[in-house]
């Protein structure tokens, strides 16, 4: 479903992204593991063009993003970046709700606004999903009124509510109080477990080893390793996964 190939970034004279090689199919849940500054965040942006890759190839959904020029620098319009982002989802550490919409509100407001549906369809869906992220009851809450968990929740349903064909999840849980991180990481198991495609990058190792299919380690702005879980995680063989994986017992 997404293949990149050689995405570099930088931002002025640093570059963050040193050429990253990376093919997710249908159904995968890849964990992305790194230390921080290692460019986890900087990659997930550049898939869904929060921020724009200075070279590299993006093919989303069999669509080659992006032209040469007769540099070889890479340039996205503008209607492909926009098109491309309405069919990726991404969840934040900070959940980024509309402080003065409900919990419905929230889920509702791009179907109606980015999809254009109907408010009744688009409510039905919210509804779905708000039950499907077990907060059915909850509708009517202001997002002060919810704990972070619920919050989170919120906003996992709300990005599903776009029907993205990939969802991107940048340390969902790391906001949270501990008591709180393992229903947000259910949740996502869940969604795993039910096909959807997914980006993590978190440092709950215990989901990467149960719920990834494959586990990316990446240094400094480059994939170092990557494999099944067990062979990244329990197996490692850069000397800097080893020291990684060390600190995260
Ligand atoms: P963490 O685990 O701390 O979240 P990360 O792996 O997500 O780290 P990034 O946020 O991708 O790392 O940052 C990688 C590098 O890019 C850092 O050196 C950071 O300072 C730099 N960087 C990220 N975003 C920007 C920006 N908008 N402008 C300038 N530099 C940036
Ligand atoms: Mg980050």
């Amino acid at each position: 479903i997404l293949r990149v190939e050689g995405l570099r970034k930088s931002f002025g004279s640093n570059e963050v992204l040193k050429g990253v090689d990376l093919r997710i199919e249908k159904g995968e849940t890849v964990v992305l593991l790194g230390a921080s500054g290692s460019g986890k965040s900087t990659l997930l942006r550049c898939l869904n063009f929060l921020e724009i890759p200075t070279g590299g190839r993006i093919t989303f959904s069999g669509t080659i993003l992006g032209a040469s020029d007769s540099k070889g620098a890479v340039h996205y319009s503008e209607r492909e970046m926009v098109a491309t982002r309405k069919r990726i989802g991404m969840v934040f550490q900070q959940f980024n709700l509309f402080p003065h919409m409900t919990a419905m509100q929230n889920v509702v407001e791009a179907q109606v606004t980015v999809l254009g549906r109907t408010r009744a369809d688009a409510e039905k869906r919210a509804r779905t999903l708000l039950d499907k992220v077990g907060l059915a009851a909850k509708g009517d809450s202001y997002p002060a009124r919810l704990s972070g968990g619920q919050q989170q929740r919120v906003a996992i349903a709300r990005a599903l509510a776009m029907d993205p064909e990939l969802m991107l999840f940048d340390e969902a849980t790391s906001a949270l109080d501990p008591e709180l991180v393992g229903e947000v990481l259910q949740t996502m198991r869940a969604l795993a477990e039910e096909g959807m495609t997914m980006v993590v990058v978190t440092h709950e190792l215990g989901f990467a080893y149960h719920v990834a299919s494959r586990v990316i380690f990446l240094d400094q702005g480059r994939i170092l390793e990557q494999g099944s879980p067990h062979a990244v995680l329990l197996q490692p063989k850069a000397a800097r996964l080893r020291d990684f994986m060390a600190g995260h017992v």
